[in-house]
């Protein structure tokens, strides 16, 4: 799997445009600039060329193969739906799917050198929550004491002082454990004894980074606000979207229950906008885990190989119904800098790291 449309672009603040696919430099700090190149038109590209260079030498898998390519993932993901309600309607169950996600990266533990495969074995769940005040208008020169506006301001403040509890699941568990065997002194010596030092890799975790934290705690980020018609009127409702990204183990009846906790304000709503469980989590060992193991290693020698959850949504959420085994993985390697252009400014991809995609889909398609 893979999808095709993209988060929107203008030229403004970007190097090269961000739909010319311009390639720089030479030898191995060539680079392709381009909205899409990491997410996720390079996978695209990187599977079609692999199937066509298959195709053409005469392969034919040992299973149906289903090439799925997403149209509106960044958005409403209907394609997705669309896709699984067919197959469902086929009554075909699939054994292993594929689809965007973790990649090859550098520096996500300390004392680790070596790459990191981080494959998604699950996702978290990506929910958004309004709320809402609404309250009798008025001139602004006579408020009352807490307008619209400041009640919501003091609810957002509230979610934002009580965060989600944060706890090691047993994937992350199983990545500490992982990885940490890779490392040295007290990192290994910790990450390796990860079920003892549960209470201290939870706050180690939640404080050094804001991917870490991701990884330990279901997060909220305001998204957008929205109140009043004039400057001189009292706002009659008053509304804020929470981005919700909801932790594996939870639900959203319970985030939901949490914000009315923390909000504790009868005058403030909490409404779910549009509502999504974490997926499933699917397996960490067994066949075809080795196989999708192997065929990093194959591709990345150096890498180690590793679960953990997802902190985006991906289409392949929708495929948990025909699916129990659904892996999230994009077979390039992504610095940090790289990363951070993701539906950001200068989007682009190493051509060598593009041509690492092409080999792992090549290794990939024999082994299916
Ligand atoms: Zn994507």
């Amino acid at each position: 799997m893979a999808h095709y449309d993209v988060v929107p672009a203008t030229d403004e603040g970007w190097a090269h445009p961000p739909f010319a696919a311009e390639v720089t430099g030479t030898g191995d700090e060539r680079l392709l600039w381009g909205r899409g190149t990491l997410d996720n038109k390079g996978s695209g590209a990187a599977l079609l060329e692999a199937a066509e260079r298959a195709a053409a030498s005469g392969y034919r898998p040992q299973h149906d193969l289903y090439l799925f390519f997403g149209h509106d993932e960044e958005t409403t993901g209907s394609g997705a739906v669309a896709a699984v309600a067919l197959l469902q309607q086929r009554g075909v169950q699939v054994g292993f799917v594929l689809d965007e996600g973790g990649a090859v990266v550098e520096k996500l533990f300390p004392t680790v050198a070596r790459p990191i495969a981080v494959v998604g074995v699950s996702e978290k769940g990506t929910t958004s929550f309004t709320l809402t005040v609404e309250q009798q208008g008025g001139h602004a020169s006579t408020p009352p004491r807490l307008t619209a506006t400041a009640r919501l301001a003091r609810a957002i403040v509230r979610v934002t002082e009580h965060p989600f509890r944060a706890r090691l699941n047993a994937v992350t568990e199983r990545m500490i454990r992982t990885v940490g065997a890779h490392g040295r002194g007290p990192v290994k010596f910790v990450f390796t004894r990860a079920g003892l030092f549960r209470p201290l890799l939870v706050a180690i975790f939640a404080r050094m980074s804001d991917e870490t934290a991701a990884i330990v705690r279901t997060t909220v980020a305001v998204t957008q606000l929205d109140a009043g018609l004039a400057a001189n009127a009292l706002a009659e409702r008053a509304q804020a979207v929470l981005n919700v990204r909801i932790a594996i183990g939870s639900t959203v009846d319970e985030t939901r229950r949490h914000l009315e906790r923390a909000v504790a304000d009868p005058l403030v709503r909490v409404d779910v906008l549009s509502a999504n469980d974490p997926a499933p989590v699917s397996r960490m060992d067994g066949d075809t885990w080795s196989l999708l193991a192997e065929t990093v290693a194959a591709v990345y020698p150096t890498a180690i190989v590793t679960p953990y959850v997802q902190t985006g949504a991906t289409d392949s959420r929708q495929f948990a119904r025909v699916s129990s085994t659904v892996y999230r993985f994009s077979p390039f390697e992504m610095s940090a800098a790289e990363r951070a252009t993701l539906h950001a400014k200068n989007e682009r991809m190493h051509v060598d790291t593009f041509f690492a995609g092409i080999r792992f889909f090549t290794a990939l398609l024999p082994r299916l």
